[in-house]
């Protein structure tokens, strides 16, 4: 077993000595039996939450009335959750009612995809019920059971089939693949939120051209915001991804906006729709900014110093796109900028005010802006003398 689940085994045993189950499930153990690395240990069992907590000097209810409780233990944390089967989902994704059950085979049976439904023993056997193992040798991704019915109880799934598709370089089995044809309506259904995550570790997939590619066959797009009608953009994008591979949200994103054309202002309202963070959408923005200006020529030092943070996700896009540029001389010429930040400005507001018959308001906020300008533009040195040298003359002019 791998280290982290030897870390997590002194859980499991407590828990088999109080007389319940307890197995390691979920993509821990589908990584490991992949030989890939692994980051969550999820853990289900047959003891109720309140019996798991009993059990545990320290937990905290992280999902509780999903049966989710986190053990905390060695300051690591261990989600562990009760056994359950979903009944009803009647909006197409959740269940209508979560019922607690004794049985390993019950839970295993509402998972998504067959080498999703493994569960591991302490002993290090695995508890195959689906022929997983054989559907993670051939890299094929099956749902469970009835695909119609499973993507009729949530609608996601469909999306986790096309991001574990292009995360794990597997095949979706034929007909699986096509209940997402036939009911790929239903995404329509399910929160941005959700759909974004699923969609954001697809491009980032390392066969994230097939996951895209199985994405527009299925017509699934059509229920994405801002991307309904963006077939030709979204095969641009797969084509790009061949080669390029983005390793964050910002970088993945950022690719995506560049390739469907955006301004920085509709990249803008696209982003919102996706509930992105404000941070990400300004990074976004402020890149793709920059990489306009760069489509068509030159930047100008003051670009460039305005692209601030953005820079590297720019770069990184831009090297991931099919923009041929000297991204290298770029990054030089942003680190030879006089100053990268207004903070770094040889005088400050009340400098300004000390040495010159100014108050606080907009000539003020004017000159500190031109000087601003002037000194990322080398017209004058970042030095207090010559800065206030200069804030007097724009006085006077402001005077006249
Ligand atoms: P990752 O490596 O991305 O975390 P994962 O397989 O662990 O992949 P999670 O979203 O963390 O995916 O979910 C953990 C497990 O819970 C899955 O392996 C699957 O068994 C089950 N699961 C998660 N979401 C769903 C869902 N929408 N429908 C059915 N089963 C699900
Ligand atoms: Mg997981």
């Amino acid at each position: 077993l791998p280290e982290e689940f030897q870390a997590a085994l002194p859980i499991l045993e407590t828990i088999e000595a109080a007389g319940y189950e307890a197995y390691f499930v979920g993509g821990s153990v589908r990584d490991t039996l992949l030989n890939k690395p692994i980051h969550d240990v999820d853990i289900a069992t047959s003891a109720f939450p309140a019996e798991v907590k009993a059990l545990f000097e320290k937990t905290v209810d992280t999902g509780i009335e999903h049966g989710t409780v986190m053990i905390l233990d060695h300051g690591q944390g261990y989600e562990t959750t009760t056994f359950r089967t979903e009944s009803d989902y009647t909006d197409f994704r959740r269940p209508d009612e979560v019922t607690f059950v004794r049985s390993l085979k019950e839970d295993l049976k509402r998972r998504d995809f067959t080498v999703n439904a493994l569960a591991l023993k302490r002993t290090g056997e695995v508890i195959d019920l689906f022929d997983g193992i054989s559907d993670l040798e051939n890299h094929v991704l099956r749902a469970v059971g009835k695909a119609e019915e499973r993507f009729h109880e949530d609608a996601l799934r469909m999306m986790r089939a096309v991001r574990f598709a292009a995360q794990l370089d597997f095949k979706i089995e034929d007909n699986t693949q096509q209940s997402i044809q036939d009911n790929a309506a239903l995404l329509a259904n399910i929160s941005i939120e959700r759909t974004n995550v699923e969609f954001t570790k697809l491009m980032q997939g390392r066969a994230a051209t097939y996951g895209m590619l199985e994405l527009l066959k299925n017509r699934l797009n059509l229920y994405m915001p801002g991307l309904e009608n963006a077939d030709i953009d979204l095969i641009g994008m797969a084509e790009l991804l061949k080669v390029a591979q983005p390793t964050d949200d910002t970088q993945a994103w950022g690719l995506l906006v560049f390739e469907l054309g955006l301004t920085p202002e509709d990249a803008g309202s696209f982003l919102r729709k996706w509930k992105h963070s404000n941070e990400l959408i300004k990074t976004i923005q402020t890149s793709i900014a920059l990489l306009n200006v760069l489509r068509l020529g030159e930047a100008s030092d003051w670009e460039l110093y305005m692209t601030g943070s953005a820079l590297p996700t720019a770069i990184v896009v831009a090297n991931l796109s099919e923009l041929q540029l000297d991204t290298d001389e770029i990054a030089a010429r942003y680190d030879q900028l006089s100053i990268h930040a207004r903070h770094e400005l040889a005088v400050t507001g009340s400098d300004l005010m000390t040495n010159l018959d100014v108050k606080p308001g907009p000539i003020l906020g004017k000159i500190l802006n031109q000087l601003e300008h002037e000194v990322v533009e080398n017209k004058v040195a970042n030095l207090k003398p010559a800065l206030l040298y200069r804030a007097v003359e724009m006085m006077e002019k402001e005077k006249k």
